[in-house]
């Protein structure tokens, strides 16, 4: 199903595309190696083993020059590689026209879309579907405790699983002001109902338009997309739903909070902006949320000149896999200096809820970005960062030393950008006063 998905949408994908479509495969138990073989004769992409054979070079003819190599990397490579499993050449060629049509009748239905609302009475569940967020703030006031389901992959999970009941269940997923997508001055807002996966397309989109300083925390978050659950769970998955779960070890919300982003919150009686910190969550999976308020879309910020950030997860698999730790972390400097002007440092997996280190954080102003400033954030985030022995989830001094390493990477990512800004800086002076001096001479 991965692969024929994949074909339908991409019939020539890129190698990256292949193992983006197997993300969320978890089992790859014996067929796993010839069913990616297979799939990787759809790739044009000349590399191992995308090629089709000994013209085209795959490095997987063996004793057989490939294209690019030299004569020694194709004599080390040849002998330990394994003969082919098949020859794709007799393989009919694929043609997209020949695919099933999409339903005319459902694309006559799409088009006047019906605002009614609907309804499914299960055995034990009441099912609403509200079609405009008029209709959906109303029920909500009538059922305050209705559960809110859009992916269902984490509603789904507490139900399946930890045997949790929702009697009443509101489905906001085809509302568009929780589907609608907003360039402002300040940053994108997304509504809440929007996929990951839209949300990933919509930010890598903006990293092509935008100059790079302005898209750190859109980077960031696409780096914590690249490694958040699988394309099948990203597709159906809503950037409010992974807000609200409220989840300690959300791979996004430290991402949001230490960008401050901004999250619209509606009931029947009004709305208000508040800015994601830590008092966004009181508790356990708590948010600040009223029974009847509903999040209505989420403020992703530019990034200002002076301004860096990042974002790392680290969880037992690279794929698919829950965080151990995750964080986001954004330094200011003040104007022309590498002096601390604001810096926030959040966290996920280090308690109940995604927190800050506030207090290392306020350590830090006013320092030099350089090895005293390093030292003395370790110091502090040891202190700062401890978790109890008996902690939930266990591996204590693994997950306080990952606060300590992750800065350090931060560290590093900071002085490796400016370091390049440097260096960009004299490349551009060394070629103007080439200029000038040529047309002097
Ligand atoms: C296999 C798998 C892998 C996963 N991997 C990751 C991962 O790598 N990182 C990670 O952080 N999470 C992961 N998750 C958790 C989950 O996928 C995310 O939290 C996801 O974003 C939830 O979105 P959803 O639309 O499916 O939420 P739903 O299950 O539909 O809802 C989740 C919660 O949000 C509330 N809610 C939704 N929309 C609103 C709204 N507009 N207003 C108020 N409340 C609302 C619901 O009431 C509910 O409490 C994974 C889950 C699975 C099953």
């Amino acid at each position: 199903m991965s692969m024929y998905a994949l074909l339908r949408n991409h019939p020539t994908p890129r190698m990256a595309d292949i193992e983006e479509a197997f993300q969320g495969n978890l089992c790859r138990c014996t067929g796993y190696r010839p069913i990616l073989e297979g799939y990787k004769t759809f790739t044009k992409e000349r590399k191992c083993c995308g090629g089709k054979g000994k013209d085209n070079g795959c490095c997987m003819t063996n004793g057989v020059k490939t294209k690019g190599n030299t004569d020694e990397e194709n004599v080390n490579r040849t002998s330990v590689l394994p003969a082919p499993l098949y020859d794709p050449d007799d393989f009919l060629p694929l043609d997209p026209t020949q695919e099933i049509i999409f339903p005319p009748e459902l694309m006559s239905l799409c088009k006047d879309q019906s605002s009614q609302q609907l309804r499914f009475r299960g055995e034990r569940v009441l099912w609403l579907q509200p079609a405009s967020l008029d209709q959906l703030l109303e029920l909500k006031t009538q059922y305050p405790n209705a559960k809110m389901v859009v992916g269902n992959t984490e509603v789904g999970i507490e139900m399946k699983f930890k045997n949790l009941l929702y009697p009443v269940i509101l489905a906001p997923a085809y509302i568009p002001e929780l589907n609608t997508i907003q360039h402002t001055d300040e940053g994108i807002v997304f509504g809440a109902s929007c996929s990951l996966t839209l949300l990933g397309d919509v930010l890598k989109a903006a990293l092509v338009k935008l100059p790079s300083y302005q898209t750190e925390v859109f980077t960031a978050v696409l780096e914590q997309l690249r490694w958040f659950a699988g394309l099948q769970i990203r597709n159906v998955a809503a950037i409010g739903g992974n807000i609200m779960t409220a989840s300690p070890i959300s791979d996004l919300n430290p991402v949001f909070m230490a960008a401050g982003c901004k999250l619209t919150l509606m009931s029947k009686g009004g709305e208000r902006v508040v800015v994601m910190d830590e008092k966004f969550f009181p508790g356990y999976r708590r948010t600040i949320l009223t029974p009847e308020e509903v999040l209505l879309c989420v403020l992703i910020p530019y990034t200002k000149k002076g301004q860096y950030f990042a974002a790392y997860k680290q969880s037992p698999r690279r794929e698919d896999d829950i965080s151990i730790v995750t964080s986001g972390m954004s330094v200011t400097f003040a104007e022309g200096s590498t002096v601390v002007k604001h810096l926030a440092l959040s966290y996920g997996g280090m308690a109940a809820t995604t927190v800050m280190a506030k207090n290392t954080a306020s350590r830090l102003l006013g320092k030099q970005w350089g090895e005293e400033l390093l030292q003395d954030a370790c110091s502090s985030l040891a202190e700062e960062m401890t978790l109890h022995p008996s902690a939930p989830g266990g591996m204590v001094t693994y997950r306080r030393t990952l606060t300590l390493s992750l800065f350090y990477k931060f560290y590093l990512t900071v002085q490796q950008k400016l370091a390049s800004e440097v260096r960009n800086i004299i490349i551009i002076f060394i070629h103007n006063t080439l200029l000038l001096v040529s047309r002097t001479v």
